[in-house]
């Protein structure tokens, strides 16, 4: 145990792909955890080449690299909670899976990222199967949107009018509870499903039930809309003054 796990702010392992210039994946998430006072521990599973204006390739890691991060990490800290975003291929998720049994890991959040918005696969399509039958009988809680809803469930989802009710609806075991939010009219701001999921699993990291988590979360990801739309409403050009 380091130092820090002995003062008590609790360590939080997000198994994600890495976004070097940070708009989403691992840096999005590394940014919620500290905004939420946990530790973050992150485990690569792709390193992508992407920006502002999107996704172009990426280097998977190999089921083989992402066992001995989460090893590695594992042998150091007392894991708190667990966050999944991009997983990238059929052996990954299958391992992330394993390594959550096997090491008795918490139940992790899983985001189950397979598009970027730009149209990029980060999910290989022959690995939605061993998400489905492998990892997701092991969540806590899955974060999708309503494209990864859609996809995953061969349920259509109410059109864009729905969508601007802004509601989220958990279904733990058969309890469901409606989340209700604003629909903020804002630019689109990348790496919103990153945070959200990221946010919940520091909220559970900390103790919070299920639904404490996932108010504080869906208010946190609000704030950072609404500070998105504020900045693009107010940005003017900058003048210089001799
Ligand atoms: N890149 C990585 C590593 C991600 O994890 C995600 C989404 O979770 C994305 C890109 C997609 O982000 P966006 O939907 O903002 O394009």
């Amino acid at each position: 145990m380091d130092r820090e796990d002995r003062v008590g702010a609790p360590v939080v392992l997000m198994i994600a792909g890495l976004d070097p210039s940070g708009g989403a994946g691992i840096i999005a998430d590394i940014r919620t955890l500290i905004a939420f006072g946990c530790i973050p521990t992150a485990a690569v599973t792709s390193l992508t080449f992407q920006n502002d204006r999107g996704v172009h390739g990426a280097a998977h890691q190999s089921a083989a690299t992402v066992s001995e991060q989460v090893l590695s990490i594992v042998a150091q800290h007392r894991v708190a909670a667990v966050k999944t975003g991009m997983l990238a291929t059929r052996d990954v998720v299958a391992e992330v899976a394993r390594l959550i049994r096997e090491e008795r890991l918490p139940q992790p959040v899983i985001d189950p990222v397979l598009r970027s918005s730009s149209g990029f696969e980060l999910l290989e399509e022959d690995a939605i199967e061993v998400l489905l039958n492998e990892l997701m009988p092991l969540a806590r809680v899955i974060t999708p949107n309503i494209p990864e809803a859609e996809r995953l469930t061969g349920v259509r989802i109410a059109g864009e009018e729905g969508m601007r009710e802004a509601i989220d609806v958990l279904d733990d075991e058969g309890r469901v509870t409606v989340f209700r939010g604003e629909w903020i009219d804002s630019p689109p701001v990348r790496g919103t499903g990153c945070i959200l999921s990221s946010a919940i699993a520091a909220c559970l990291a900390k103790g919070l039930k299920l639904e404490e988590a996932i108010d504080a979360a869906k208010s946190y990801v609000s704030g950072v809309i609404r500070r998105a739309e504020r900045l693009t409403h107010n940005s003017s050009p900058i003048t210089h003054h001799s």
